[in-house]
């Protein structure tokens, strides 16, 4: 018996397909990148953009054949598409046998198995996704409050839930025994992270009390965690970034010298109606607070363009706030209206050709800086941990999250390795290890 999944969208989906995956294979199917092997096929779906959605809309409608030569395969479509249309999207396409919510995501063993759909299986599979992983994604948090207002994920994904401390600490514990090395902290916005922990009495050791914790502090706990050498995290929201949380990343010897901290405009008038909840001043505050304690952070970030009343003074004012800050990397969309977003009642008036031109420019100021910023490590030695390779061709992710290649003919997957960069390119390094 075999599964195939194919996700869209964010980290947190491909963290959500990795366990399912492992469900699946703890359930007795094996994994397949062929979906005419496969029993059951699954689809991740993301409805943040409408490019996700239209891929994932052409995949849901490819599954038509795929039931047609496995009359008895069985399609599963999960995520935020699920959770949007609903029964829409199986009336649009019968082939669809399940829909799981992105609420319900993580009820997916109970769903499926309540569903009928898994066959007893009589293979003998030895589990894969949940094995010597060298870095993996952990989802610390669940939804979103804040109603960005281009945004669908609060509607689709429900209110912030918070993952108890000590349940993310025991996990991250137990694969670093294993012999995990690197783990990528996920959320809608880690950073309005909340729980509780019982911290032992300093003056009794019998007596524990319960501390209330914030990101900053389940940061430190995770620092302490034996065999773990990385802790990365993502995404950051500007307005829940503290005084505290910066100074703390930058005493924690295993948090890697990167955030990732979407702008999305430099116009303090196109964040307001985006309902961002800061400014540009505040933003630009808060990097210049972040290279004076962590000196040799790198930082990325989104940017949008062509949001709804963007004038070409607003775009401007973008173009500076990227000439200012250099990004180390930016991703830069253009805004597509979601329906029942906020965002969805402005007209979508900035014309289609504007809203290309723009990201051209933008996008090119922002992968010149890139590139500027990489060429920068030609010559240098960058610790790299690998983490795959083809053939002799390793790839893996330095500490402040620039991908970097090299060729081996040993296999040094999983393992630190210094690399002498060669070449920079806007998306990657290259480089050879030294011995
Ligand atoms: S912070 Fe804004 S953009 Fe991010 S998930 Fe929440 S609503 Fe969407």
């Amino acid at each position: 018996m075999k599964f195939y999944i194919k996700t869209f969208g964010c980290q947190m989906n491909e963290s959500d397909s990795g366990i399912f995956a492992a469900f699946l294979e703890q359930s007795g199917y094996l994994p397949t990148d062929n979906i005419d092997e496969a029993d059951i096929a699954i689809v991740n779906t993301c409805s943040v953009r409408q490019h996700a959605e239209e891929r994932a809309f052409t995949e849901i409608g490819d599954l038509k054949h795929f039931k047609t030569n496995n009359p008895n395969g069985k399609v599963v479509v999960v995520g935020c598409m699920a959770e949007k249309m609903g029964k829409e999207l199986k009336q649009k396409f019968p082939q669809i046998d399940l829909l799981i919510g992105a609420k319900d995501a993580q009820r997916f063993p109970e769903i499926i198995t309540k569903s009928g759909l898994l066959k007893p299986s009589t293979d003998i599979v030895t589990p894969k996704t949940q094995g010597a992983l060298i870095t993996t994604f952990i989802t610390i948090t669940r939804g979103c409050n804040n109603f960005c207002s281009y945004c669908v994920v609060p509607y689709v994904r429900g209110p912030e839930e918070y993952r108890p401390a000590e349940e993310i600490i025991q996990e991250i514990k137990g694969l670093a025994e294993k012999g995990l090395k690197e783990v990528t902290l996920l959320g809608q916005n880690v950073n309005s992270y909340r729980s509780v922990m019982s911290v032992p009495d300093p003056k009794n050791e019998e007596s524990f009390s319960i501390k209330e914790i914030d990101f900053a502090d389940l940061l430190a706990e995770l620092n302490k965690i034996v065999g773990l050498k990385r802790i990365r995290f993502m995404t950051n929201h500007p307005k829940d970034v503290s005084d505290k949380f910066i100074k703390t990343i930058g005493t924690l010897n295993k948090v890697c010298n990167h955030i990732h901290l979407p702008l999305q405009s430099g116009s303090d008038r196109i964040l307001e109606l985006m309902n961002r909840k800061y400014t540009f001043d505040y933003y630009y505050g808060l990097i210049r607070k972040l290279r004076y304690h962590f000196s040799d952070i790198s930082i990325t970030t989104d940017l949008m363009v062509g949001f709804p009343k963007e004038t070409d003074k607003d775009f401007k004012l973008t173009l500076d706030a990227v000439n200012k800050i250099k990004f180390d990397f930016a991703y830069v969309f253009k805004y597509s209206p979601r329906e029942n977003t906020e965002a969805f009642k402005l007209k979508d008036d900035v014309p289609k050709e504007t809203k290309e031109k723009r990201h051209k420019e933008l996008l090119d100021l922002c992968n010149n800086t890139a590139r500027e910023k990489n060429s920068k490590y030609i010559g240098k030695l960058v610790e790299v941990l690998v983490e795959s390779n083809t053939g002799d061709e390793y790839f893996g992710k330095s500490k402040d999250n620039r991908t970097v290649s090299f060729q081996s003919s040993r296999n040094l997957v999983g393992q630190p390795i210094n690399i002498k960069i060669k070449e920079a390119k806007i998306h990657s390094l290259i480089g050879e290890p030294i011995a």
